[in-house]
C-alpha cells in the first residue's frame, strides 16, 4: 500500500500521522526541523508548543475543555500525552513542554507504520497527502500552495479584530443599522458621545502593546493599509473618527441623532452569535484589550471569543477551498489541518489533525470520509471554517458561539454551557459507530 504523506510534524501533523498509522495504513511524516527552523520553533521535537504551554481551560463546560474531552473520546494521542505530562496550572491543561514533545516524538517514531523523515517538503506531493505546516509554513511550500489555491485564497499576515459573543452586547445601547440605511440593517452600532470618545482614545493611547517579533515587524511593513487601532488613536484626536469609528451616515434610531463616533460590529456567523469589531485590528496586550474595549458603550460586559492579533500567519481561505471533511474541494486526496486552515490554537490544531488523519486513512482504505456532528465543538469549528463568509475570513478558536442553538433560552451561562457539553458528548458517542 502506498504510504500517506503528512507534511509538518506540529500539533496537527503529529495527530494526523498517529491516526493514519493506528488505522493500519503506512504513513510518512515529514518535518523540516532540525534541518530548517521556522522563526518561532526552537527544538526538534514533534508538536513543539511555540509559545504558552497551555491547552486552555480544562473544565468540560468551557470551550477548550469540551474539545479536550471530545478528543479523549476520539483517542487523540496529543491529548493523551498532554494529560500524562500535565503540570498544575489553576484550571488549565498545561504541560511540561519538554517531556510532552519528547514523548510524542518517541511514540510516533516507534510506531511500525510511521516513517519519520526530517527535511523540508518544498511542494505539494502526489497521492493522499495531509498538509499541516502551520502558521509559519516554509516559504517554498507556501508559494506552491499559493499557486495551487490561486492568488486570492491565501493570507500571510493576520491582522484580526476581536470577536464578541452576541448575547453579551447590550442591545439597549447598541443599535442595528447600515451606513446611509443602505440595504438591510446589517451592523450593530455602539454610539459614543464626545466625552466617551475622548476618554476612550486617551486609554487606547496609554494601553500596553505586545512587542512584534523581528520577523513579524518585517511582514507588517507590507501591511500599512491595515493599521492597528491604537496607532490610529495616536496619530491625532480625530484620526479614528475619519476611519473605523466614523459616524457619517449613521443615526441612532432611538434619539434620531448622529453620534460623535460609532464602533461598528459585523456579524461573523450565520446564526448571529459572533460579532467582529470592524477595523479594530490591534497589537494591544490581551488584558488591555478587554479593559479598554469594554469602555465602549454597549460593550461593558462584552465576552471576547477571540482578541485582536497582528502577527505572521499563513492560512488559506478555507470557506472557499475546503469541505468539512478537511478535503480540498479541487483535489479530494489532498487534506489539511491546523492553523493553516484557520482553526486557532493548539487544541484545535490537534483536533483538526485527528479528522484529517482519520479521513486520509479512510480514503486509502476505500471508505467514505466523515464529517463530525455540528453539535460537537470540533464539528462546529470545522463547519464554521468551511462555510463562513470567505470575504472576511479570519482564524477562529473553539468557542460556544459557533455551536447550533439549544432550541431553548437558558439564562444562566454555566447551565447553558453544561447543556452544550452534554449534547456534544452524547452526539459524539452515537456518531462514533461510523468509525468502524
Ligand atoms: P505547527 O505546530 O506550527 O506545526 C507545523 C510544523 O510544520 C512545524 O513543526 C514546522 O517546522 C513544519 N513545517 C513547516 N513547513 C514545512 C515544510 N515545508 N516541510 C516540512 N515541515 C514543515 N496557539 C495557542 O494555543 N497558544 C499559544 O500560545 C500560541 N502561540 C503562538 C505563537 C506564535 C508565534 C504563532 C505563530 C502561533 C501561536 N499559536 C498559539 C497558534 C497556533 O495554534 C500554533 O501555532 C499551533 O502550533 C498550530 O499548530 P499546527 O500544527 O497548525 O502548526
Amino acid at each position: 500500500q502506498q504510504p500517506i504523506q503528512v507534511i509538518g510534524g506540529g500539533l496537527a501533523g503529529t495527530e494526523a500521522a498517529w491516526q493514519i498509522a493506528q488505522a493500519g495504513v503506512p504513513v510518512i511524516l515529514h518535518e523540516m526541523r532540525p534541518k530548517r527552523f521556522s522563526p518561532a520553533h526552537h527544538t526538534e521535537h514533534l508538536a513543539e508548543l511555540v509559545c504558552s504551554n497551555s491547552f486552555g481551560a480544562m473544565a468540560s463546560d468551557r470551550a477548550a475543555g469540551l474539545l479536550h474531552e471530545e478528543l479523549r473520546q476520539l483517542g487523540s494521542v496529543v491529548i493523551a500525552k498532554a494529560d500524562e505530562h500535565a503540570v498544575p496550572a489553576g484550571g488549565a491543561l498545561a504541560v511540561d513542554r519538554g517531556q510532552f514533545g519528547q514523548d510524542l516524538t518517541q511514540t510516533l517514531a516507534s510506531h511500525p507504520l510511521v516513517e519519520f523523515r526530517r527535511g523540508e517538503v518544498p511542494y505539494i506531493p502526489e497521492g493522499i497527502v495531509v498538509l499541516a505546516t502551520g502558521p509559519l509554513t516554509s516559504p517554498d511550500l507556501a508559494a506552491d500552495l499559493h499557486r495551487f489555491t490561486g492568488m486570492e485564497y491565501m493570507s500571510f499576515f493576520d491582522a484580526a479584530s476581536p470577536i464578541i459573543v452576541g448575547d453579551s452586547i447590550n442591545r439597549d445601547i447598541a443599535f442595528m443599522a447600515s451606513r446611509y440605511d443602505k440595504g438591510e440593517a446589517a451592523y450593530l452600532n455602539c454610539p459614543m458621545n464626545k466625552e466617551q470618545y475622548l476618554r476612550f482614545r486617551e486609554e487606547l493611547c496609554k494601553a500596553e502593546q505586545t512587542e512584534l517579533k523581528d520577523f513579524e515587524r518585517e511582514t507588517a511593513k507590507f501591511f500599512e493599509a491595515c493599521l492597528p487601532i491604537e496607532e490610529l488613536a495616536q496619530r491625532g484626536e480625530d484620526t479614528m473618527r475619519y476611519g473605523p469609528v466614523k459616524p457619517v451616515g449613521l443615526s441612532d434610531s432611538r434619539t434620531g441623532e448622529r453620534p460623535y463616533a460609532v464602533v461598528q460590529l459585523r456579524q461573523e456567523d450565520k446564526a448571529g452569535q459572533l460579532w467582529n469589531m470592524v477595523g479594530f485590528q490591534t497589537n494591544l496586550r490581551w488584558g488591555e484589550q478587554k479593559r479598554v474595549f469594554q469602555m465602549i458603550p454597549g460593550l461593558e460586559k462584552a465576552e471576547f471569543v477571540r482578541l485582536g492579533v497582528m502577527h505572521r500567519n499563513t492560512f488559506i481561505n478555507a470557506p472557499q477551498l475546503m469541505l468539512p471533511t478537511l478535503q480540498f474541494k479541487q483535489r479530494p486526496t489532498l487534506l489539511a489541518a491546523g492553523q493553516l486552515i484557520g482553526t486557532e490554537g493548539y487544541t484545535a490544531a490537534a483536533a483538526g489533525g485527528w479528522l484529517a488523519g482519520t479521513n486520509a486513512a479512510r480514503l486509502a482504505l476505500g471508505k467514505e470520509p466523515l464529517a463530525l456532528p455540528p453539535t460537537t465543538m470540533l464539528g462546529a469549528l470545522l463547519e464554521f471554517i468551511s462555510s463562513a463568509s470567505p470575504k472576511h475570513f479570519q482564524p477562529m478558536p473553539p468557542n460556544f458561539g459557533i455551536l447550533p442553538d439549544l432550541g431553548m433560552k437558558i439564562k444562566s451561562k454555566p447551565e447553558r454551557y453544561g447543556r452544550y457539553r452534554d449534547r456534544s458528548l452524547a452526539d459524539l458517542s452515537s456518531w462514533k459507530v461510523n468509525l468502524t
